[in-house]
């Protein structure tokens, strides 16, 4: 087998001003007095990023834009992705779960796992020495790096470890998962976490920081679309039934401001034709993820179609192409399962139900279909088991959509039930589920009102110009 290897994500620069139109320029002026002051901090150091793959799922959705805008305001920094096997992303992908506090495939996290894991860092390192200085700052995220910090902080670099993920309640798997990643936190000069509840009882010690993670309103995924885009995207790539006409082409703007159109097509599994742009979508975007629960979705949604005979929705459940995302190697096998439940249901039920899978090769295009899909749900839904904080969640609450999510993890800080969307209190309880689509789907109101207040919450918590703000200040606590 080859060497794992790094490989480094080039990175645009964005300019923030743009951010006026959205905070004010008192807001953009505010964060561009913090930067300067942050980058003054760094002497010319620079600032690097470590995590273990550039596309699919939520950190690498956020780094792709955050550190663009790092960039436009002058803070020089670079991402870095480590290189790893299959037997690697094993292990990183059971802790992920243990994390959560969920059990995943139940393998062990003994000494033999922590060969594995250090052997795969090892490899990485060297050209990590090559390419980070002593004195550079490290942000190192998630399981997966936390075995560099130890070599990094050698080096003399400023190591941080942040988390994207957390559970509500310790339990004996995310005891597992700190008696495997907490011996490499020793020496690192702080932890961030995304919520307080998330950081350990043996870090409390040391320094930690709790940063909000937030969506890019500008980027492919969220930037501005009209109804007729939207419209030509989704017929195009297959999700619903229509004639492509050439009045309005599935385009795009790309990050770096060029136009661009949807060439791909989605792979879909279903029987018969696909909705038509009239019935009311209902959407889940996740990778395919056993905590994600796509069968309890399935079975909320029948247990909906069942009991409300009036309500003639369709559901779709859409995720990565499963071979895609590097450091998630569940995908197939989830996928298989879902597809194993689909079939087992009735015909009829069966043709309301579809299964969607994104073609991820341009990540850009991926972002653009998703944001079609999201503004053209008549709800979306995130019916997490675990949530460290569900960026859809987000990304449906920016587009106005009316969302029903389990009260799980990060979601608890992103909505208020019955203010920005409608929380499950038992992320497990399926008739709840059908319940809260079934308000929304015969309340009109409050489904626009729940869209409209998410919207604002958005605004005010969840956007790039708030977390670069808090970045900012971890930067700032940095000794220069
Ligand atoms: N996503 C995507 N394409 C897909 C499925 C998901 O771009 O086919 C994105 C989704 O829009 C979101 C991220 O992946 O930005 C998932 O982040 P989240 O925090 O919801 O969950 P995670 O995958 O990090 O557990």
């Amino acid at each position: 087998s080859s060497m794992s290897s790094i490989t480094e994500v080039s990175l645009r620069s964005a300019p923030f001003d743009c951010f006026s139109s959205l905070i004010g320029s008192g807001g953009v002026r505010e964060i561009a007095e913090l930067a300067k002051r942050a980058s003054g901090q760094l002497h010319g150091r620079t600032w690097w990023h470590i995590n273990s793959t550039s596309r699919g799922g939520g950190v690498a959705e956020m780094l792709q834009s955050q550190l663009a805008y790092a960039r436009g305001l002058g803070i020089h920094t670079r991402w870095l992705v480590l290189g790893g096997r299959a037997d690697f992303f094993k292990i990183t992908k059971r802790m992920h779960h243990a994390f959560h506090g969920a059990l995943g495939d139940g393998s062990d996290l003994g000494e033999k796992e922590r060969i594995i894991y250090e052997a795969t860092l090892k490899e990485n390192i060297p050209q990590l020495l090559v390419l980070i200085k002593p004195g550079d700052i490290v942000l190192l995220h998630d399981p997966q790096s936390a075995g560099l910090a130890p070599a990094l902080v050698k080096h003399g670099a400023t190591v941080l470890w942040r988390s994207h993920i957390g559970a509500d309640v310790v339990n004996e798997h995310t005891d597992l998962a700190w008696d495997f990643v907490g011996p490499y936190l020793r020496h690192v000069f702080a932890t961030v976490f995304s919520r307080k509840e998330y950081i350990p009882e043996f870090l409390k010690s040391q320094r930690s920081f709790v940063i909000t993670p937030s969506i890019d309103a500008f980027s492919p995924k969220n930037q501005d679309m009209d109804e007729k885009t939207v419209k030509s995207i989704l017929v195009h790539t297959g999700l619903i039934r229509g004639e492509a006409t050439a009045e309005v082409l599935p385009h795009f703007t790309r990050e770096d401001g060029t136009p661009a159109l949807v060439t791909s097509k989605a792979d879909i599994v279903r029987e018969g034709a696909g909705p038509g742009w009239e019935t009311p979508l209902i959407v889940q975007v996740s990778r395919w993820d056993p905590l994600k629960d796509p069968v309890g979705v399935i079975r909320g949604f029948v247990n909906l179609i069942l009991r409300v005979v009036s309500v003639d929705a369709h559901l779709a459940l859409v995720g990565p192409d499963v071979t895609s995302v590097a450091d998630d190697p569940e995908g197939r096998a989830v996928l298989d399962s879902v597809i194993g439940a689909w079939k087992l249901l009735p015909s009829p039920i069966r043709q309301r139900i579809h299964l969607v899978s994104l073609p991820m090769e341009d990540r850009e295009e991926n972002a653009a279909i998703v944001n079609a899909i999201q503004r053209h749900a008549a709800i979306i839904v995130q019916k997490s088991l675990k949530e460290g904080f569900g960026l859809t969640v987000t990304e449906a609450m920016w587009k106005g959509r009316p969302v029903v999510a389990s009260a799980v993890g990060g979601i608890q800080d992103q909505i208020v039930h019955g203010q920005h969307g409608l929380l499950l209190t038992d992320p497990h309880d399926e008739l709840a589920f059908s319940e809260a689509l079934e308000k929304l789907s015969h309340d009109q109101c409050l489904a626009t009102q729940l869209g409209v207040q998410a919207t604002e919450r958005v605004r005010d918590l969840f956007l790039a110009s708030y977390h670069l703000k808090q970045y900012a200040r971890v930067l700032d606590a940095i000794d220069s």
